[in-house]
């Protein structure tokens, strides 16, 4: 067996011989810092900057780096050391990865690889490669279907907040699949050029949740002279108080009465009330005050199920990315050296129809026959693999590069 590294290079190097030139720099390039992370070393290259596009595209195709980045940040020396670039300002950045969203499968596609050996396999690591007696090991983040699925939603969600919320024009909102996990959002306006990182923290917190008092968007109860009534926001409203409104009405469309009534905090018994009275509650949506509208579902309650409705509108974003204002983003068509497909940018409008795993292949064409060490299923365009262990088998090139590239396989002699 021969170890594919050499060949995953070769690999990448044709793809950026083809395609360097196609590759768009961003907007005000000669004022952004660029990193790579070469391939035959794994190490970062930061702090390069270039005056043209082609000498950027003569640069990677001359060090085939297996990763690309660029600043989010402007500067004055783009090339400097972090000290003396001297900062001019930062577009502003969300990464939706699903290593940081809790989906149900993710103990279904556990995989390890062994940090001194080529050994891998499914499942929970080893306490001692089997191989070479080594106990460091490596977890390797699976392709799932359902994980970029949930990713998408989430950006979906976040848009959703960009535009409507923060009133982005949609063209300015630029929404890139990251070649691995999941997709960044990407906003570039003279606005937000200059924001601190406590001014992202902000909208960070907004767009999470954080702190939301849920009285401030008119949930409370008031005294009237036929009683105690309670009033709340309305589905149209805009804002959180909208989505509170729209997430508590999803809850009592979707919730069954076993999922209502293993809600912390609410009663069995108003569990069962309000799955027995919910079209009467999902009526007076449309015509009254739904917060008030049955007898024994009180404030508490509502509350509740508030709690849970901020919980499923907010968006699961890594807050570290967009509070940093000198962090690197990876470059559309530029390969993700951890599966070999390619970082693409969606129109925002496009989100919705596109498929990571059919518009991210970037090698379609030829075979290739490799020794898989173990692999969980996965698809690629319409076909699905494995799951795989220990067999030798004849792939369509992209399968078995993203396989190559989470070390899951080796070439055959
Ligand atoms: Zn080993
Ligand atoms: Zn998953």
């Amino acid at each position: 067996m021969k170890n594919p590294r050499k060949f995953i290079i070769q690999k990448f190097t044709e793809y950026y011989r083809d395609n360097a030139n196609k590759i768009p720099l961003p907007t005000s390039y000669k004022k952004r810092e660029f990193g790579f992370i070469l391939s035959d070393k794994g190490i970062m290259l930061r702090h390069k900057a270039f005056s043209e596009p082609r000498f950027f595209r003569d640069f990677i195709k001359l060090i085939t780096p297996s990763d690309v980045y660029h600043s989010a940040a402007y500067y004055k020396h783009p090339s400097r050391e972090m000290g003396k670039k001297e900062w001019i300002g930062a577009d502003l950045i969300f990464d939706i990865d699903f290593d940081h969203i809790s989906t149900p499968c993710t103990e279904e596609h556990e995989y390890w690889t062994c940090e001194l050996c080529d050994q891998a396999g499914v499942g929970k690591q080893p306490s001692v490669c089997s191989q070479c007696g080594g106990s460091k090991f490596k977890m390797v983040a699976w392709l799932c279907e359902t994980c970029l699925e949930t990713a998408k939603s989430e950006a979906l969600k976040l848009i959703e907040f960009l535009v409507n919320d923060f009133g982005f024009p949609p063209q300015d909102v630029e929404v890139c699949f990251s070649g691995h996990r999941g997709y960044h959002i990407h906003v570039e306006r003279d606005e937000i050029k200059q924001l601190d990182q406590d001014a992202r923290k902000e909208i960070v917190d907004y767009v999470q949740g954080t702190g939301l008092k849920v009285s401030l968007h008119g949930l409370m109860p008031v005294s009237r002279k036929t009683g105690q009534k309670i009033i709340g926001p309305d589905l149209n409203d805009p804002g959180w108080s909208g989505k509170i409104a729209r997430g508590v009405y999803d809850i009592i469309v979707t919730y069954n009465l076993q999922q209502l009534k293993e809600i912390n905090g609410i009663n069995k018994n108003i569990a069962s009330l309000i799955f027995l009275q919910r079209e009467k509650i999902l009526k007076t949506w449309n015509t009254g005050n739904p917060w008030g509208s049955i007898k024994g579902i009180g404030i508490k309650t509502w509350e509740k199920l508030v709690e849970i409705s901020v919980v499923n509108q907010a968006v699961s974003i890594d807050t570290v990315v967009t509070i940093d204002i000198h962090r690197l983003i990876r470059m559309p068509l530029t390969l993700h050296g951890k599966t070999g497909l390619k970082v693409v940018s969606i129109p925002s409008k496009s989100l919705e129809r596109f498929d990571p795993l059919r518009d991210a292949v970037a090698f379609n064409e030829g075979t290739l026959k490799v020794y898989i060490l173990a692999a969980h299923r996965f698809r690629i365009g319409k076909e699905i693999y494995g799951p795989y262990e220990r067999e030798t088998v004849k792939l369509p090139m992209a399968a078995a590069i993203y396989l190559l590239c989470k070390r899951a396989a080796l070439l055959t002699d």
